[in-house]
């Protein structure tokens, strides 16, 4: 009998791949996509088998035999395999890191076994705020892990416990001994869709643009043709029934269609519409524990599943046959992974495709660049919905200059126009949304004596002050402390300088006596399905005005938000980032649409500091093309996306000097033998946040202009080979086509 080797890919920064022989007891076993015990170094390894072959490893060197299987049976097929290959080439990460990010992490645990350890709230209800407060003051952990499960009702698996609070055993066992919970061993099947009911709704009648689109992508499906479609359209223009009436005729078929949203425990409706017309859904989503994650991506990879709605990582989700996919809100950045593998899903929905055979359809009122610049040229393409289904009467926008207002009166954040509105609109029983992208009470405390002004002490960044929790958070690394009564440099008092949506709800209360008022953003939303609570009873009419961040730009859809308030709409046009004019445009036009939903219209009042700049006049227009139109030439003029693509190289470390002399060295390599073609280097520079808990950061950004740009970036990889994670003092990161550059 011949020996055989195992190619595998191991979970680390390491490139290629590793040969090792299959013992004779394991032959029939071993195949592509199980994993397997290997020893690796010192170390033993969970490294994944990529191909089986009776090649033994080159140059003589002998194989170190498999010590064991892990998986009865493969966790990916070929065509994972395959596409996790492409990611860690696209990406610049290996092959071993792009395959752990295609498996949740229960799935990877050996043998999950069936019963799970839980952890029972046994405190009364009105009893848990006053408990966290007092724990709050000497045991934070304990406080922090109470207050979790009570927000998540009460129960839920130790591990799921301890993975949201970051907290190791003993702060459960202390919870424990004093009384406050209780531990349960219990089996469970999770399903985290069984809770709510669906009614099935049928399918409605397409319009004729709404029938063209549907009917253009059906053609190349049924061509077997994996062809991109760009589905152009306002919200309430039927994308949705669109998705819908494509995937009916796929899952017809026998395969099966893959959604990706935003954030999915956002948008709740969105998961429930397809429920409504199938009868197997699957949802892979972040806020799922680990436990109902695994069964969900067990039961799409046994086929139970026909529509899989999730979030990015689902574009990996193991349908056997897929037929479509549908990226909605096409031009939102949480598309793009933050962390190895940094892949951006609209990309590998796209490969996918290609990979299955299956249609990919893009959807979006506002089309990113990329996507804009494709659609132009033909390389995608463009389904226009110009109109609402619905109709409704377009709203009345009026634009109030901050400025001028803030001559006249003095700092405000309720100009006259908007409180006049918000008089008018609430009179007429109409409902209100207010908007602004900055969380928390005071993005900033000043003093107004010295100028000092309060910075976490890890990062180099202003800390925001939460007055409801009477703390100061940095956003960047989560520090978080008592407010400070006075300035830490010399005693006089601070006061804050730039406003949040929580000083902005304080304000409202305090102007408009007996008026129902909710906020919703990222402090509030804490507790699994507040999101569904204030929305409902917004829906319902119990709301009278709601402000919040970007988290009420989608999904808010009722004839009855008469208003939409944005406090300032040039709050992101300053980041040192190319994309923040696109960014702003993009969220008002969002905003902006949340009224002028049924017959009595609707009307909308901007504040900005720059009224004038294109993308806020542009934005609130909803004016798509008027703004491409502009923004365009400056990106070509300046080789940004869509014109060229960037490679970001991070270095950072609590050693600034280290960090630095590695960038610089890296930067060598880059620029080594000679200067590539087409590629031009920006810095290495300090990065636009220098320092992030406690961590001082250097970049350079690499763009690729020349006519290839793709092969310049595969070039510039090659020369970057190896450098990325972590050595000596020193963590390297490697950002292909960064979605930010601070
Ligand atoms: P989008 O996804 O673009 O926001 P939706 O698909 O959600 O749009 O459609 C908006 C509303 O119009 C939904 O309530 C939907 O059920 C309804 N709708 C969509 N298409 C039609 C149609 N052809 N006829 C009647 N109602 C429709
Ligand atoms: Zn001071
Ligand atoms: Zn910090």
């Amino acid at each position: 009998m011949v020996a055989l080797f195992a190619r595998v890919a191991p979970p680390l920064p390491v490139e290629g791949l590793f040969t090792y022989a299959i013992p004779e007891a394991l032959a029939e076993k071993v195949s592509p996509g199980v994993r397997l015990s290997v020893p690796f170094g010192r170390r033993r390894l969970a490294a994944m088998c990529v191909e089986v072959t009776s090649e033994p490893p080159p140059d003589g060197v002998t194989a170190k035999p498999i010590e064991s299987l892990i998986d009865p049976e493969p966790l990916a097929g070929a065509d994972l395999l395959a596409l996790a290959e492409w990611v860690a080439k696209r990406t610049g990460c290996t092959w071993g890191e792009a395959l752990e990010a295609t498996l949740p992490a229960a799935i990877k645990k050996a043998r999950p076994s069936r019963t799970i350890r839980q952890v029972r709230l046994t405190l009364e209800e009105d009893k848990v705020h006053s408990t966290v407060e007092e724990l709050q003051k000497k045991r934070k952990e304990q406080a922090r892990t109470l207050r979790i499960l009570a927000d998540r009702g009460g129960l839920m698996s130790q591990r799921d416990l301890r993975r949201l609070a970051r907290v190791s055993a003993s702060p459960l066992k202390s919870l424990a001994k004093a009384g406050l919970v209780a531990f349960e061993s219990v089996e469970v099947i999770h399903d985290p869709l069984q809770l709510t009911d669906v009614t099935p709704t049928d399918p409605h009648e397409l319009t004729k643009d709404q029938a063209f689109a549907r009917d253009r992508v059906l053609k190349a499906f049924r061509a077997k043709k994996a062809e991109t479609f760009l589905l152009h359209g306002v919200t309430g223009s039927g994308k949705t029934e669109v998705y819908l009436q494509i995937l009916s005729e796929v899952v017809g078929q026998g395969r099966q269609g893959i959604v990706l949203v935003p954030e999915i425990s956002l948008t709740p409706q969105t998961v429930q519409r397809f429920r409504e017309r199938f009868d197997r859904v699957a949802v892979l989503h972040s806020s799922l524990t680990d436990a109902e994650r695994a069964h969900q991506w067990r039961r799409i990879r046994d086929g139970d599943a026909d529509v899989v709605v999730g979030a990015r990582s689902a574009v990996f989700a193991p349908v056997p046959h897929l037929g479509a996919v549908i990226l909605d809100e096409e031009h939102e950045t949480t598309f793009k992974q933050q962390n190895v593998p940094r892949y951006h899903a609209r990309d590998v929905a796209e490969k996918r495709g290609r990979l299955a055979k299956a249609v990919v359809i893009m959807g979006t009122a506002t089309p990113s660049l990329e996507m804009e610049r494709r659609a132009s040229t033909g390389d995608v393409v463009r389904l226009s919905l110009p109109e609402r289904v619905a109709g409704g009467i377009a709203p009345s926008v009026q634009v109030v200059d901050l400025m001028l207002e803030e001559r006249r009166k003095g700092y405000t954040f309720l100009s006259d126009a908007l409180r006049a509105a918000m008089e008018d609109t609430l009179a007429k029983e109409g409902q209100v949304l207010l908007f602004l992208n900055r969380r928390g009470w005071a993005s900033v405390l000043l003093c107004r004596t010295c100028r000092t002004s309060l910075r976490c002490p890890h990062c180099d960044v202003s800390m925001t002050m939460h007055r409801r929790i009477q703390r100061v958070l940095c956003h960047y690394c989560g520090h978080e402390e008592p407010p400070p009564s006075t300035c830490p440099a010399c005693s006089s008092a601070l006061s804050p300088l730039s406003f949040g949506t929580e000083k902005v709800e304080d304000e409202v209360k305090k102007s408009f006596a007996g008026v129902t008022v909710a906020r919703m953003d990222s402090d509030t939303m804490t507790g699994r399905g507040s999101y569904e609570t204030v929305l409902s009873a917004y829906g319902r009419g119990d709301t009278d005005v709601l402000i919040g961040t970007q988290m009420i730009a989608k999904g808010l859809d009722h004839a009855n938000t008469l208003l939409v308030g944005v406090i300032c709409a040039d709050s992101a046009l300053f980041l040192p980032d190319y994309r923040a004019t696109e960014r702003t445009f993009q969220l008002l036009a969002q905003v902006v649409g949340r009224t002028g939903r049924g017959p009595r219209g609707g009307r909308v009042v901007v504040q900005a500091y720059n009224p004038r700049h294109f993308s806020i006049v542009a934005g609130m227009a909803q004016d798509h093309a008027s703004f491409s139109a502009q923004e365009l030439p400056t990106r070509e003029e300046a080789g940004f996306p869509p014109y060229g693509r960037l490679l970001r190289v991070i270095t950072q470390s609590k050693d600034a000097l280290a960090a630095r002399n590695r960038l610089d060295k890296i930067v060598e390599h880059l620029t080594a033998p000679e200067a590539l073609d087409g590629v031009e280097i920006l810095g290495p520079a300090t990065a636009p946040i220098p320092r992030i808990n406690r961590q001082h950061r250097f970049h350079v950004v690499c763009k690729c202009t020349g006519p290839d740009q793709d092969a310049g970036m595969e070039e510039l990889l090659g020369r970057l080979g190896g450098k990325a994670g972590k050595s000596g003092v020193v963590r390297v990161l490697v950002d292909v086509d960064p979605v930010a550059l601070l």
